[in-house]
């Protein structure tokens, strides 16, 4: 066992931690928060880098690079900005890798080289208002008319809908099978008839608008079937484990980020006449800190290895989903607490952290629901 990274590991993570300090500087990020703006130029500087196109193969401009790499790239999006992480996530390691695995010779042609070069975004239209961590409940209804689908129904929380292309859609074709062999993707381009985007107000990572869409007669190309019908659940199943390991992923750079950050403020903050780490309580709970960012990333690569090596693997995706998620809101919190009250400052950015690390315990799958996993796989094995 060698839990050496290779030099390629280390050199991706460099430069792209020199990367985000230069391009997404805590300022830029900040002011992007609070105006509830979308970078736009930052999302191109990424895809410039190689970050759109990490998940599929060089024939469609992508790099297929290795699981781990895939986790050094959420780990430092995540520790740059969350709303970066929130667009490109969706898009390139759900949807595009969605569509690599799964779509047509045509619509990897079409659609994956804009992917990574930025022009083309999607999001991913999995949960609705009566189908949260239950999606045998998906209701939204895609039917057949000669070449064409007609969709009806509604996607809640949809992140990145109104700035996407397309809408990954999770449709029932099949409203008499079981959920299983009920559901097919549809690729929905945003701008079709029939298709309504309203962002919703929510807690953090606001430069990338969290979406409600509503689907009213969209006619919908029968070419844009991704994968066979009724492969649904399938497409869902084989993309999900990933996701998971990348919400660890993200929950390790944002513990990262707070770290760095506290780190640096506990060795410059003095009071008492000294710097604030040489008080125990606040070294403790640096070291804290640095405990949980090592296991939740020890966790999530040896998830994201065994994904690499096709092994079963949702056990240990959902262990690095909720070690991270939950340690990365343990960082955050420890992290307000070592800046005292300038934490609650917005250009200190901890505050911001504090607000985007909940999400990693809800999204891709809630935490209870992971534990279910766990423990379900554990009796199983
Ligand atoms: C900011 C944000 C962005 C999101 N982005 C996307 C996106 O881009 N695309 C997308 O498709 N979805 C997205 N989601 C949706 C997200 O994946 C869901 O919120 C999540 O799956 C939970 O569903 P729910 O909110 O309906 O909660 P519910 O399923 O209603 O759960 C409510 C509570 O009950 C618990 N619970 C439910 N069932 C069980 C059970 N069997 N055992 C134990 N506990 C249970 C849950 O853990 C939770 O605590 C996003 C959500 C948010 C908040």
């Amino acid at each position: 066992m060698d839990f050496e990274l290779s030099d390629e590991h280390v050199a991706l993570r460099q430069s792209l931690r020199t990367f985000f300090e230069r391009e997404a500087p805590l300022d830029v990020v900040s002011r992007h928060d609070r105006d509830e703006e979308f970078d736009n130029d930052l999302y191109r500087k990424a895809a410039e880098i190689g970050l759109c196109g990490l998940a599929f193969d060089e024939r469609y401009g992508g790099s297929d690079a290795d699981q781990i790499s895939i986790c050094i790239a959420v780990e430092e999006v995540a520790r740059a900005s969350a709303a970066l992480a929130y667009a490109w996530l969706p898009t390139a390691t759900f949807c595009a890798k969605g569509l690599a695995r799964f779509g047509t010779d045509e619509q990897k042609e079409a659609i994956l080289p804009r992917v990574a070069t930025g022009q083309v975004r999607m999001a991913m239209g999995l949960t609705e208002p009566n189908a949260g961590s239950d999606l045998t409940h998906l209701a939204s209804r895609a039917v057949r008319d000669g070449e064409e689908f007609i969709v009806n129904g509604q996607k809640v929380f949809t992140t990145g809908a109104d700035t996407a292309d397309y809408i990954f859609a999770f449709v029932r074709t099949d409203p008499e099978a079981p959920a299983s062999r009920g559901l097919s993707v549809l690729l929905i381009p945003r701008e079709t008839e029939g298709v309504t985007v309203r962002p919703l107000r929510k807690l953090a990572g606001q430069a990338t608008h969290t979406c409600e869409v509503f689907l009213d007669d969209v006619r919908v190309p029968g070419e844009n079937l991704v994968g066979e019908l009724g492969q649904g659940s399938r497409i869902i199943f084989d993309l999900m484990n990933g996701e998971r390991i990348y919400v660890g992923a993200e929950g390790t750079g944002l513990g990262q980020g707070a770290l760095d950050m506290a780190l640096a403020y506990a060795q410059q903050r003095e009071q008492f006449g000294r710097p604030i780490i040489e008080h125990q309580a606040v070294a403790h709970m640096l070291a804290d800190m640095a405990i949980d960012v090592e296991t939740s990333r020890l966790i999530t690569y040896s998830a994201a290895w065994k994904l690499d090596q096709g092994m079963e693997c949702s056990l240990e995706a959902s262990m690095a989903k909720v070690y991270g998620s939950e340690a990365g809101t343990r960082c955050a919190n420890r992290g307000m607490q070592i800046l005292g009250g300038y934490s609650y400052m917005v250009e200190y950015g901890m505050e911001r952290y504090w607000r985007e690390t909940k999400l990693y315990e809800i999204a891709g799958g809630t935490n209870q629901i992971m534990r279910n996993i766990i423990a379900r796989e554990l009796a199983k094995r």
